[in-house]
């Protein structure tokens, strides 16, 4: 069941701000707030989706597809392209997942620790 009261659907219906790095009708990219990496952009659907299990199994096949096409549209956007990145979803408790509105954490813009 999809909360409306977490951070980022205040972010996407522009209640709170956020530093965009890309947006569009799929969705919206910004800046992690506590960044992990010297890059750490997050990219969130603008569908209502709790994470990437509801995502990859409730959005239509157009949908998935346009979000994962961006990622590297976005990376390259960043400059991180050729030096290379890493993208990650947390998905529950045993991951931490911690605002429940699907996203993917885009880290680089340096040699990241070995997972
Ligand atoms: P997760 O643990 O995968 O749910 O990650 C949530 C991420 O959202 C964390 O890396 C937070 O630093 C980030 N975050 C939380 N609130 C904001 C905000 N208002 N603007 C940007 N990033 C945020």
């Amino acid at each position: 069941m999809y909360d409306k009261s977490n951070v980022f659907f205040k972010i996407l219906s522009k209640e709170i701000p956020c530093d965009t790095v890309y947006e569009d009708d799929v969705c919206l990219a910004f800046k992690d707030i506590n960044p992990q990496s010297k890059i750490h952009v997050l990219i969130i659907s603008k569908g209502l989706y709790t994470d990437f299990t509801d995502f990859a199994s409730s959005a239509s096949s157009e949908v998935v597809y346009h979000f994962f096409k961006a990622i590297p549209q976005i990376a390259s956007l960043l400059g991180i392209s050729e030096t290379g990145y890493r993208i990650a979803s947390n998905i529950g408790k045993d991951a931490n997942q911690v605002v429940p509105h699907f996203h993917m954490h885009l880290l680089g813009g340096e040699k990241l620790r070995d997972l």
